[in-house]
Parts: structure tokens; sequence; C-alpha cells
């Protein structure tokens, strides 16, 4: 028997990276996966890898800061899996710049997908899950936030702000649902860099920006600031996404938990 056996869950930009990776450990623990993103083939062969797992799996497109994407991408969840009870608010972008320099643009879209997109997850995972919904068995709920909600680094002003109100935006989803009675839990987890595309970029433009000589030095000054002294791995953040999804965290709501290395503390 594992842990997430019969559960069956959502995870946003489970195409590549850290969601691709918490898809993978949520299929290994038993729960059937739905991939929700906006690169078409990339997510289908996500969801591919999944199948080989030998769980039921399936790709929707969604862009998660689109109510009626995510309106279909909820029913298609409920209709390919046979319920819902697990979403990953996994999808995020990131898009470096001083404040000095910043393109309203760029700030609009990165509120769009990390702020409304986190909003909109948790408003159609509650109307699904709650008693009488279309799910109707409750659920967990994991948003993923960053360190960078919790410390101050210089060319992610607004990623930070937009990953701070997913701090915020998961206390009160949290605080919602349990006092509403839905029998969902609401949790969210903090990680530190990792050497995604996402993570790749980021150390690039920060010697771009002229704030490190090279990528090694961008890198190195995070190692260096992190007391367990290396980077993170995608499925590290896997493994903690399993574990507030499973039984064993039934009395764990609105926390907010570092997967860092020790880096943010
Ligand atoms: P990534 O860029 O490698 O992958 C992100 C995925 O999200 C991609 O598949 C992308 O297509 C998808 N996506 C982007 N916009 C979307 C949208 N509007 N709708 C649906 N899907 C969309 O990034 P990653 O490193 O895997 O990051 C995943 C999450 O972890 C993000 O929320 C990110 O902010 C967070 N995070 C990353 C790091 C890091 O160092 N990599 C650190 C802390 C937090």
């Amino acid at each position: 028997e594992k842990s997430l056996d019969g559960r069956k869950a959502l995870v946003t930009g489970g195409a590549r990276g850290i969601g691709a990776a918490i898809a993978q450990a949520l299929a290994r623990s038993g729960a059937a996966v739905m991939i929700g993103d906006i690169l078409d083939d990339v997510g289908r062969d996500s969801a591919g890898q999944i199948a080989r797992l030998g769980v039921k799996t399936g790709f929707v497109h969604l862009d998660v800061s689109d109510d009626a994407q995510w309106e279909k991408a909820t029913a298609a969840t409920i209709a390919t899996l046979g319920g819902y009870d697990i979403l990953i608010n996994n999808a995020g972008i990131e898009i470096t710049s001083l404040i000095s320099e910043v393109r309203a643009e760029d700030a609009r879209r990165m509120c769009d997908v990390n702020i409304v997109g986190t909003v909109l997850g948790m408003k159609h995972a509650f109307r699904a899950m709650r008693p009488g919904g279309p799910a109707g068995k409750g659920g967990a709920v994991v948003n993923i936030a960053s360190v960078a909600a919790t410390i101050a680094f210089p060319s992610i002003a607004v990623y930070s702000g937009t990953k701070s109100a997913v701090d915020r935006m998961t206390r009160v989803g949290a605080m919602e649902a349990g006092k509403l009675g839905f029998g969902v839990r609401v949790n969210c987890i903090y990680p530190g860099l990792i050497p995604t595309d996402m993570g790749m970029q980021l150390a690039g433009d920060i010697v771009k920006i002229g704030l490190a000589p090279d990528v090694n030095a961008a890198v190195g000054s995070v190692v260096e600031q992190t007391p367990l002294g290396k980077l993170a791995e995608v499925g590290d953040i896997a493994n903690a996404a399993v574990f507030l999804c499973s039984n064993e965290a039934r009395f764990i709501t609105g926390i907010g938990l570092p997967v860092d290395g020790g880096m943010g503390m």
C-alpha cells in the first residue's frame, strides 16, 4: 500500500522542472496525475512518463491565469481520473529585472501567472472538492512559493512580491477551507534555488545584469549562503509535496515549508 493510493491530482506547470518531478513522485506514491501546462508537447511527454508508472494520467492545456481554462481543466481532471483531491499549484514565471529597469507588462504578467493563477487554482479546487462539489471528497492543495518570499535578493523584486502573495494566500486559503468545512488542507513550499530552466535562466540573468561575473559565481554565492552547502534537487521539493498531500499530514494546514537547505532561515 502506498501513501497516495486512490488519490487524484492535478499538477500545474507539470510539463517540466519541479512540476514534472512532483507529478512523478505523486504517481510513484500511487496517485493518478493530470498534467496541466501551456506547453502541449512537453506536457504530453510528461504525462507519458507518468503512464509508465502504471497510474491513470492525462494532459490538459491550462494557462493558469485564465479562469475559463481552469473550469475546463478541472472538469477534464475529474472526467479523466474519476475524481479530484490534490492540487499542486506549481506553474510560475520569473522575469528578472532591477527595479530601476522594470517593465510594467513583465510585472503584470508575473502577477497574472503567479498570483491570479494560484488563487484561481484554489478557487476551482475548493468548488470541486468541497461537500456537494463534483469531486466532493475534500483534499489537499500545495502552493509552490519560493525562498524569495522570505529573503531579499536583487533583481527579483516583483517575483519576490508575487511569492509573498502566494504565501499569504495560502494562509487565507487554509483559513477559509477549514472554517467553511471544505475538508481541504492548504499549505505551501518555499524551494531554494534549483537548476531547472527557470533557475538557470535566473543565474544567467544575474550575470547579464552584472551582479556576478559568471554563472558559476552566481550559483556559488547561493551555495555559500546555504548551510547544507549545495543546491536543492527537484526531488527534494517533490518529497515535501507528497508528504503534505498524504494522510500523515492530515493535521497540517496553513504552513509554509522551506525546502532550501537552510538558506532562508
Ligand atoms: P520551469 O520554468 O522549469 O517550469 C515551469 C513550468 O510552468 C513550465 O512547464 C511552464 O510551461 C509552466 N507554466 C508557465 N506559465 C504557465 C501558465 N501561465 N500556465 C500553466 N503553466 C505555465 O520552472 P521551475 O523551476 O520548475 O518552477 C516551478 C515553480 O517553482 C514555479 O512556481 C517557480 O516560481 C517555483 N520556484 C522555482 C525555483 C527554482 O530555483 N527553480 C525556486 C523557488 C521556487
